[in-house]
C-alpha cells in the first residue's frame, strides 16, 4: 500500500511543523510534511512575532529579563500547573531560535511589549511595511522555503487521516488523503503532530470547553483546523488533557466598521455587566486575556464598553488614551458618523441613546443599577479616585454627554492550545512514559498556560510553536537515526 518510504513525517506546515522540518532534516532526515491546505503557515499568518528571551535585540536594548525571570513568572502565573522542564527549554532555546531563523533570512524589528505592563519579548517579524498584523507570514514563508531547499517534501492539500502503527506497536506510517480524496501512506518510523488545535471545529471546542463558538464565543480560527492532531494523538494512545481557549476578548460586530469605532470602544473607560455594575479596573483591558476572562463570568458571557460624547470629542482632539502596535491605527476621526451608518445597515454590537435608561432599554442592561454606577463612576472621575478598582485617575473620564454609547464585548481567542501531554523533548506521553516515535508541537501541545494564556510574555504561543517544533525535529531526527 506504501507509496512514499520517508524518514519522518510532519504533519502540517504551520510554523511549528515547519519548524520541526526544518530541524528534522537539518540533522539529516528524510522528511515529508503533509499540509491540509495551499500555503504554508497556518493560522500563524496572521500574528506578528515569537517571545524570545536574552535575545541579542534584547541585550541591545539593555533588557534585564533573564530566562530565570521568565520562568519563574511562567511558573507562578500557572501555579506550577504546567511542565516546569518544557518551560526551561523553549525559554532556554529561545533566544538562539532568532538567530536560527535570522540565518534562513528572517527578519526582526525587534523585540516589544504587547502592552504597557508585558515584557519585551515580541519579537516581531520584519516585512518592509509598517508593523502591523500579518508580519508571520512572511517568517512561515522562509520556514518554508528552508524546508524545500533541504529536501523536504510539503504535499499541499493533503490530509493527515491517522497515525499508523506495526504489529508491534511501532511507529510506522502515517494515512492522508490527496487532494482528490485518494488515500496514500507515508512509511516512516517517527512522526510529529503539529495540526495547530481545533479553533475551526465548533463541536468539539462545545465539548472540550463549554462554549458555544459564535454565541458566546468569538475566536479566531480556520475552517482547515478543526483539531485532526488531537484525534490523531489521542487514537495513537496519548495521554489527553485539557483543550483550553487561548484567551483574549473582542468588541464583536465592529472590525466591519471603520476603525474608529473599535479604536474608540476598546479604550479603558466605563465597562459593566448586564447588572449594570462595573467588574475590574478598565485598565487592565489591554490584557485582552483578563478582558476575555472577565466577561467570560457574566451572564451571557459578555461586558458592555459604554462611552459618551465628551470622551469621543476628548480623542478626537488629543487622541486615544491607549495604542498597541496590533491596533497600530489611531484614528478616531468620523466615530459618531460611523456608529450613525453602523446602526443604519443593522449592526447590532454597538448602540447609541440619547440618555442612559434608553441605553439601558436597549441592551438589556438592569437601568437602575447602570444609572447608579455612571452617577459613582462620574464621582470618581470628579475626585481622581476609584474607590471600587483604584483604576489610574488619568483614565478616569466621565460619561456626562449625549448621544451615549456603548458596544458588546465577548470572550474571544485566538484559537484552542493543549490536549496532548508531551515531556521537555515534545515526545508524546502515554500514562507519562514516551509513546516512542511519537512527537507532538504547537498548539496541539501547548499546555503551558493553565487556564489563562499568558499575555505578560507575549509572543508566547507562536514562540512556543516554533520552539516546541524544533525541539520535536531535533528530537526525532535523534530518534530515527538512533535506528538507522
Ligand atoms: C490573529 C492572530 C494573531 C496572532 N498573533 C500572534 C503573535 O503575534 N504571536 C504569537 O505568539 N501568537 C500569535 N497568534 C497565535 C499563533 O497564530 C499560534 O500560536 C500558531 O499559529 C500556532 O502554530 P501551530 O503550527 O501550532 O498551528 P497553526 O499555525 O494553526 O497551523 C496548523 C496547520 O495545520 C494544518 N492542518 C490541520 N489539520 C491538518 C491535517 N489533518 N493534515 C494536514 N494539515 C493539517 C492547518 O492547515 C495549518 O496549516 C495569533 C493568532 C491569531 C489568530
Amino acid at each position: 500500500m506504501s507509496e512514499y518510504q520517508i524518514e519522518i513525517v510532519v504533519i502540517a506546515a504551520g510554523p511549528a511543523g515547519l519548524a520541526a522540518a526544518v530541524a528534522a532534516a537539518e540533522k539529516g532526515a528524510k522528511v515529508a510534511v503533509p499540509e491540509k491546505r495551499a500555503i504554508p503557515g497556518g493560522l500563524a499568518n496572521a500574528g506578528m512575532g515569537i517571545l524570545a528571551v536574552e535575545s541579542h535585540f534584547q541585550k541591545e536594548m539593555g533588557i534585564d529579563l533573564t530566562v530565570e525571570k521568565a520562568c519563574r513568572m511562567m511558573m507562578e502565573y500557572s501555579h506550577y500547573n504546567i511542565d516546569g522542564r518544557l518551560v526551561r527549554r523553549y525559554f532556554g532555546q529561545s533566544a538562539d531560535t532568532i538567530e536560527w531563523l535570522e540565518k534562513m533570512g528572517v527578519e526582526f524589528e525587534g523585540a516589544f511589549r504587547y502592552f504597557s505592563k508585558s515584557e519585551p519579548t515580541w519579537h516581531i517579524v520584519k516585512t518592509g511595511r509598517k508593523i502591523g498584523p500579518a508580519a508571520a507570514k512572511v517568517m512561515n514563508e522562509k520556514l518554508a522555503a528552508r524546508a524545500e531547499e533541504l529536501g523536504v517534501s510539503i504535499y499541499y492539500e493533503c490530509v493527515g487521516k491517522k497515525v499508523l502503527k506495526d504489529g508491534r506497536g511501532r511507529i510506522s506510517g502515517v494515512l492522508a488523503t490527496d487532494r482528490i480524496g485518494r488515500n496514500f501512506v507515508i512509511d516512516c518510523s517517527a512522526v510529529i503532530i503539529a495540526c495547530g488545535g481545533a479553533s475551526g471545529n465548533p463541536e468539539m471546542i462545545r465539548e472540550e470547553t463549554g462554549y458555544r463558538y459564535g454565541e458566546d464565543l468569538f475566536n479566531f480560527s480556520s475552517p482547515a483546523i478543526t483539531g485532526d492532531g488531537l484525534r490523531m494523538a489521542w487514537d495513537a494512545g496519548a495521554d489527553r488533557l485539557p483543550v483550553r481557549i487561548e484567551q483574549a476578548a473582542l468588541c464583536g460586530g465592529l472590525d466591519s466598521l471603520p476603525s474608529s469605532v473599535p479604536n474608540v470602544m476598546m479604550q479603558p473607560n466605563l465597562l459593566v455587566n448586564l447588572s449594570g455594575k462595573r467588574v475590574m479596573d478598565e485598565e487592565q483591558m489591554e490584557n485582552t486575556t483578563f478582558l476575555g476572562n472577565a466577561a467570560s463570568l457574566q451572564e451571557r458571557r459578555l461586558l458592555y464598553s459604554v462611552v459618551d460624547t465628551s470622551i469621543a470629542e476628548y480623542y478626537a482632539e488629543h487622541g486615544v488614551d491607549r495604542t498597541s502596535l496590533v491596533r497600530n491605527d489611531p484614528d478616531v476621526s468620523g466615530f459618531a458618523a460611523a456608529v450613525d451608518a453602523a446602526l443604519e445597515r443593522g449592526n447590532r454590537s454597538v448602540f447609541r441613546a440619547d440618555s442612559l435608561e434608553e441605553l439601558a432599554a436597549m441592551t438589556g442592561i438592569d437601568a437602575e443599577e447602570f444609572e447608579a454606577t455612571v452617577k459613582r463612576y462620574n464621582e470618581y472621575c470628579g475626585n481622581g479616585c476609584d474607590d471600587e478598582f483604584f483604576k489610574a485617575k488619568e483614565l478616569l473620564r466621565p460619561v456626562v454627554k449625549a448621544p451615549f454609547y456603548a458596544a458588546t464585548i465577548f470572550p474571544g481567542g485566538y484559537g484552542t492550545v493543549g490536549g496532548i501531554r508531551i515531556n521537555e523533548n515534545c515526545e508524546v506521553l502515554h500514562e507519562f512514559r514516551p509513546i516512542p516515535g511519537l512527537y507532538a508541537a504547537g498548539s496541539d501541545a501547548c499546555n503551558l498556560y493553565n487556564d489563562s494564556y499568558m499575555f505578560l510574555l507575549p509572543g508566547n504561543s507562536m514562540g512556543f510553536a516554533v520552539n516546541s517544533g524544533r525541539i520535536a525535529g531535533t528530537e526525532a531526527a535523534k530518534f530515527v537515526a538512533s535506528g538507522r
